[in-house]
């Protein structure tokens, strides 16, 4: 038996490997069932229920019996569950770091920073449960009372992508506890097993039957357009692609469901000719390659002064050579597979047009031998502004690299993109940092830093990035409603 199969036996058991839908684990109604996959090898490590529509409207079902009593239970008790689950994700980070690593393929010691970061949101709206409120006040003209009250949306569909299996769950299902809200949770078909274990831990942290559902499935789009269409769904929130994120959206409009959308990105890193270029580099080993770059955050496009580029791109291709490409369970590897072969192929493609576009390879550039789904980091210098690995995302470990000259010139090339989610900006000017701030286009901008992520902060993009903010004191907002109370006197 191999070493990553003795690691799966000990660890398997432990995972419910069914759907869970009012409390109860069981399997989809025609039996069916679908393989999850090691990245590193292409084998398949389990099973998992192939549900469809019918399964998800019976999740739905239990979602909708829960909501009353949910919604009615002491804020207290909701977040005392929530910091029992953060609790018991924190003891157990060992297991579900190596569970995610298994079916996501990053290294496991990323692994643990994506449960350290995942359980935070369990623990922040632990604290922000008991801080819901409204607020009252005094009509202008004295003649009544104005009261608001807020109350939870209702039951909601969530939609979570492969690439951090565990928080980008946490960041929709803990504020959506703490708000008392019920859910239907549709996670990748890629990456089901991290989730499922968190339901059973959600559940042994005490939280009722039917506030989390979990279906598990194929056939994506006919689960969410079936509880789409069902009026008693209020709120969907989906992160992934922005192409099916608009069909979501388009289909939230029949039954005008609330909506938040956290969408593509194509992060711009600028560095200026004042920065501290090991700050840079230090910063962009995170930005670039944090999640072998599959990350909706990851630096997509370096901008850099055509002062400092060229010391810039030599220093970012030795750090990035020297990293260990391998299996994620592997010690010492820094660099997992890519999810599947078509993610590889994709970056191998638009690494390719970028050569074909004039630009030159410093390390890495080519895709390395299987078994697997393995891309070397890689850095690009002389990209074309114009050329496709600019304007797409990229999702895989590729720097491109163009100058600028001007500050003018590079805030309108950051800005020249239709998406808008993070951006990083170094400077050791404060002055040239509120400037260009106010001036991107994005909703997070990290400055003289990799990380932006926080449970603290308010996560969220504008423009085809889509719109609302998990996390930050914003983060419950997404799952209240506002009544106002008038009161004469
Ligand atoms: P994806 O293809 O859009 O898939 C995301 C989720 O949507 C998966 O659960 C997928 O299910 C499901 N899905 C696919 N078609 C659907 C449909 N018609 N109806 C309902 N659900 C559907 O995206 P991905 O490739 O997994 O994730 C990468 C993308 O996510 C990137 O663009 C990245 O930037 C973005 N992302 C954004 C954020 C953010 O916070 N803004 C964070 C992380 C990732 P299946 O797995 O079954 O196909």
């Amino acid at each position: 038996m191999s070493d990553r199969d003795a690691r799966l036996d000990d660890l398997l058991p432990a995972v419910h490997r069914a759907l869970f839908i009012g409390g109860a684990w069981r399997e989809a109604d025609d039996g069916a069932r679908f393989d999850v996959l090691d990245p590193a090898d292409g084998s398949v490590l389990t099973t998992v229920p192939d549900a469809g529509a019918g399964e998800a409207v019976e999740a739905l079902d239990a979602a909708v019996a829960a909501q009353a009593s949910w919604a009615a239970t002491p804020p207290r008790e909701r977040s005392d569950i929530l910091r029992r689950a953060f609790d018991l994700l924190t003891a157990r980070t060992d297991d579900v770091a190596l569970l995610m690593s298994l079916e996501m393929g990053k290294p496991v010691a990323e692994a643990k920073g994506e449960v350290a970061y995942g359980a935070d949101f369990l623990r922040w709206f632990s604290e922000e449960a008991v801080r819901i409120h409204g607020t009252w006040m005094s009509a202008p003209n004295g003649a009544s009372r104005l009261l608001t009250m807020r109350k939870s949306v209702g039951p909601c569909l969530f939609v979570t992508p492969w690439n951090f299996p565990l928080a980008m769950g946490t960041r929709k299902i803990a504020p959506a506890i703490a708000a008392g809200c019920t859910m239907v949770v549709k996670p990748a078909a890629q990456t089901p097993l991290t989730m499922l274990y968190l339901a059973a831990l959600l559940a042994e942290a005490g939280l009722p039957d039917g506030v989390l559902n979990i279906v598990t499935g194929l056939d994506a789009g006919a689960i969410s357009a079936a509880l789409q269409g069902d009026d008693r769904l209020r709120k969907i929130s989906f992160t992934g692609s922005t192409g099916v994120g608009k069909v979501l959206v388009r289909q939230s409009a029949d039954q005008l469901q609330r909506v938040s959308m956290e969408l593509g990105g194509n992060a711009p890193f600028v560095v200026f000719e004042d920065a501290d270029l090991d700050v840079a580099v230090e910063a962009a080993m995170v930005a670039k390659m944090r999640n072998m770059g599959e990350a909706c955050t990851a630096a997509n496009r370096f901008l850099v002064h055509e002062s400092v580029a060229g010391a810039f791109a030599e220093r970012l291709a030795a750090r990035m050579g020297a990293l260990v490409v391998g299996r994620g369970q592997d010690d010492g590897v820094q660099v997992g597979p890519l999810i599947d072969e078509k993610a590889r192929e994709s970056v191998a493609e638009l690494v390719t047009d970028a050569v074909h576009d004039g630009a030159r390879v410093v390390v890495g550039g080519e895709p390395l031998p299987g078994p697997g789904y393995f891309y070397p980091p890689t850095v690009l210098v002389d990209v074309p502004a114009d050329s496709a690995i600019t304007r797409e995302e990229i999702f895989g470990p590729v720097a491109p690299i163009t100058t600028f000259t001007t500050e003018d010139e590079a805030i309108s090339r950051a800005n020249d993109t239709e998406y808008g989610l993070a951006s990083y900006v170094f400077t050791r000017d404060l002055a040239r940092t509120i400037r260009v701030a106010e001036r991107l286009e994005f909703g997070m901008v990290g400055v003289n830093t990799g990380l932006v992520s926080n449970a603290a902060a308010p996560f969220g993009g504008m423009k085809a990035s889509g719109f609302g903010r998990e996390g930050g004191f914003e983060g419950i907002e997404e799952y209240l409603e506002t009544t106002y109370v008038a009161l004469p006197v």
